[in-house]
């Protein structure tokens, strides 16, 4: 791979295999990211990247769709049938203008949104006030209660009652518990609200059979198809019938133009490999892996956020050991594992420098790491917590990673797949 690039543009060249080294060389346990199979790069890098395809399938503004209609309607199918929606849009671009065109196409501007706070695990397009989601609409975010970390559903739905929201959502960025989907449904119905529920970071886990899926709950659920669904970038709408018309204006023509046709089909590979007992056997143990780092994160005397994990990532509540997110998560990179610095619960710290750490599980999971590797993990993470500042235990901690890398090489090829 990349052999035209080496011969046209060293210095990309050097770039990208630089990014490859520091992948393959580094523990990744930030929960929205993964790696993705090589089938997966190939459609994401192939010539669909040439075609303009504005429009549906059959019903496109430009010819030459001979392919590209098949390729589209392929991954509805497959998304469908995976999720057990009665319809699927895979033209977003993004988990965030998936959100945007759910809510343009579900409610007017200035009518009210309610999703969960920024700070408690919300995104920042659950109406966040610096995302245009907080601007266009009425916002009235929800929070977590501060003293269990959990979603606390009579005081959503006394906000819901209060408020009348257009749209209830549900799902979060950062919540380590499994979503109770039908309190959301309940919820919304008993206001006049419609449920839209965003499984970005769970898809996968949805997909696998290991957390409940939001499908049945919901009028519409959107997603992003990069995180544990390990899939390229991008972003997917799943929807009854009744919102088809809807949603699909409303991505296009209301939000976007052409779709990234070399996007969809990496997303109609990856939906396929996502249908596998292979697949299966990778969400569970992503799931067995959160929960076992987790419990041994806390044998070390760390606090996390609702006591543990239902599934793929954790929380790190620092305030405990006198310690700040940010510092932590910069020694963790110099010993090359990675994870992000986050806002806990209740957190009175700045989100730049906010109290906790988040943790995943899923891409090292994707290279074969099973509850070894994880409390392996968790050793290291409190050796450098013992003191973020000791660069020889930093220097220590990193060559040990480096030499479980090389153990567990980025696969190519994850899943096998028997041929229809
Ligand atoms: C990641 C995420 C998104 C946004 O995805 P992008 O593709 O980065 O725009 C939306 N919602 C939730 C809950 C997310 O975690």
């Amino acid at each position: 791979m990349l052999t035209a690039i080496e011969k046209t543009d060293k210095k990309m060249f050097e770039l990208i295999r630089g990014e490859q080294a520091r992948q393959a060389g580094s523990i990744r346990l930030i929960p929205s990211e993964n790696y993705v199979s090589v089938a997966v790069m190939e459609a994401t890098g192939s010539c669909l990247t040439n075609k303009y395809a504005e429009g549906y399938p059959t019903k496109r503004y430009y010819e030459g769709q001979q392919f590209t209609d098949q390729i589209e309607t392929l991954a509805c199918e497959r998304a469908m049938a995976l999720f057990g929606a009665d319809g699927a849009n895979v033209q977003s671009h993004s988990g965030s203008e998936a959100n945007l065109a759910v809510y343009a196409a579900l409610a007017e501007p200035g009518e009210t949104i309610m999703g969960l706070s920024l700070p408690f695990g919300g995104h920042l397009t659950h109406g966040w006030k610096v995302s245009y989601t907080g601007k266009f609409f009425k916002s009235v975010q929800y929070e977590l209660d501060p003293s269990t970390g959990l979603l606390d559903y009579d005081q959503i739905e006394k906000l819901a009652r209060e408020h009348r929201p257009k749209i209830l959502i549900s799902g979060s960025s950062a919540y380590p518990r499994e979503i109770d989907f039908s309190q959301f449904d309940r919820i919304a119905k008993s206001v006049g609200a419609y449920h839209v529920s965003d499984m970005a970071h769970i898809a996968g886990l949805v997909a696998g059979g290991v957390h409940r899926s939001p499908v049945p709950w919901s009028d519409v659920v959107t997603t992003t198809t990069h995180k544990t669904l390990r899939g390229p970038r991008g972003g997917m709408i799943l929807f009854q019938d009744q919102h088809a018309k809807a949603i699909n204006k409303s991505v296009f023509p209301g939000l976007q133009g052409g779709p990234h046709m070399h996007t969809i089909s990496g997303v109609a590979v990856a939906l396929k490999e996502a249908a596998t007992e292979d697949f299966k056997a990778y969400a569970r143990q992503v799931v067995l892996n959160a929960k076992r780092m987790a419990a041994k994160l806390m044998e070390y005397g760390f606090d996390l956020v609702s006591g543990g994990t239902d599934n793929h990532l954790m929380l790190i509540d620092l305030r405990g050991k006198g310690l700040s997110g940010k510092p932590l998560a910069k020694a963790l990179d110099r010993a090359h594992i990675e994870c992000n610095y986050n806002s806990v619960p209740g957190d009175t710290a700045p989100p730049f420098n906010p109290s906790g750490l988040r943790l995943g599980t899923p891409a090292m999971t994707t290279r074969g790491m099973k509850e070894p590797q994880a409390e392996q993990v968790a050793a290291w993470i409190a050796a450098i917590a013992e003191n973020p500042e000791n660069e020889s235990v930093i220097e220590k901690v990193g060559r040990e990673v480096t030499a479980l890398c090389k153990a567990f090489p980025v696969p190519e090829v994850f899943v096998r797949i028997r041929e229809d």
